[in-house]
């Protein structure tokens, strides 16, 4: 995937740099904890973006990977292996560090403003999630992947 680029090549450093913040504070109050606790593991980087993965059989897996199984927050991507669907997982939320390599702080800015945007229409938190701007931008990626691996499977 071409956007993939700005993640891998030595000009992501830019991206890298810009998304720091962000980085920083989702790393502070998220990312650490489950590191301190046990619940994930360091399981590589992808060019610019450190991924972690959920411990299996640990509480956070199980609690939380048995659904929706990921989320990023600037060069930091967690995911759970647990699900079948883990690899459109990977894929959308590498898109979320995408957006924070390029908006920087202004991604979760707006995209919390479009959420409560949404909520104050909608009054529906489902709806207001899937109708976020950066949602269905990474679900458009997401949706790449996932008809690759149809055309895969099909094989
Ligand atoms: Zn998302």
């Amino acid at each position: 995937m071409i956007w993939y680029n700005f993640l891998t090549s030595w000009y992501g450093i830019f991206g890298f740099i810009w998304a720091l913040p962000v980085s920083f504070l989702s790393f502070i109050f998220s990312t650490m904890w489950l590191l301190i606790f046990r619940q994930v593991r360091f399981k590589g980087r992808f060019g610019w973006i450190f991924e972690f993965e959920a411990i299996r059989g640990n509480l956070f897996d199980n609690v939380w990977g048995k659904k929706w199984a990921g989320y990023s927050a600037g060069c930091v991507v967690v995911y759970s292996s647990s699900t079948s669907d883990w690899e459109p997982t990977i894929v959308h939320e590498r898109r979320h560090s995408w957006q924070v390599f390029v908006f920087g702080i202004f991604q979760p800015i707006t995209y919390f403003v479009h959420y409560v945007y949404n909520f104050c229409r909608t009054r529906d938190w489902f709806d207001s999630y899937y109708g976020n701007i950066w949602e269905i931008d990474a679900r458009r990626e997401e949706a790449v992947i996932r008809s690759r691996m149809e055309v895969r499977d099909e094989a």
